[in-house]
């Protein structure tokens, strides 16, 4: 069941304190990916919940790809990479948003998908949303659809749902 869920994947994120900077405890993804068993419930979670209500997924670099592509491979549905800006060769539609000091910039293919598709998000940690809310608007400039945000591990504190709009947002384990 999910509580069973998500006591399974918070034994599977370690916490790293002041990473990569003072005051940020980073949950490191690497034991759960490291668990095809905690892996295989992950998509399995995502394949009953989703089955015939996604047609790609799309998932935000580099631990998006991950968790992104099984679930993708799953579904049997098509996955696409929003990436930081300059790794995409094609031509791509642009989003940026600011971070505490600084902007990032992220990318998606223009041809990743196709008006009235529906595309579900997917990243590993949703914190102030600023990234999350940037993919979603790359997806809709492509003239697609999302249907939800799906994230491993939500930081609630950080108000990232807030930044989401009107987008469903799903996580699987709340902190
Ligand atoms: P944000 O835009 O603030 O929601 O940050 C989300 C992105 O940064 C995701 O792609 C996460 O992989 C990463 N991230 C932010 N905070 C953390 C954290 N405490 N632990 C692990 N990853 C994080």
């Amino acid at each position: 069941d999910r509580d069973a869920l998500a006591a399974l994947i918070a034994s599977r994120l370690r916490d790293v304190p002041d990473f990569p900077k003072p005051g940020v405890v980073f949950k490191d993804f690497t034991p759960l990916l490291a668990d095809p068993v905690a892996m295989r419930a992950i998509v399995d979670d995502a394949v009953a919940r989703y089955s015939g209500e996604v047609d790609v997924i799309a998932g935000i670099e580099a631990r998006g790809f991950m968790i992104g592509t099984a679930v993708a491979v799953a579904l049997g549905v098509p996955f696409v990479p929003i990436r930081k800006k300059g790794k995409l060769p094609a031509a791509t539609f642009t989003a940026s948003y600011d971070l505490e000091y600084g902007t990032e910039t992220i990318e998606v293919h223009q041809d990743s998908c196709r008006e009235g598709q529906r595309v579900l998000v997917m990243d590993d940690v949703l914190a102030t949303g600023g990234t999350a809310a940037a993919a979603c608007e790359l997806i809709e400039r492509t003239g697609a659809q999302v249907v939800a945000l799906d994230v491993v591990c939500e930081i609630g504190f950080l108000r990232g749902r807030e930044r989401l709009g009107g987008h469903r947002v799903r996580s699987l384990l709340s902190i």
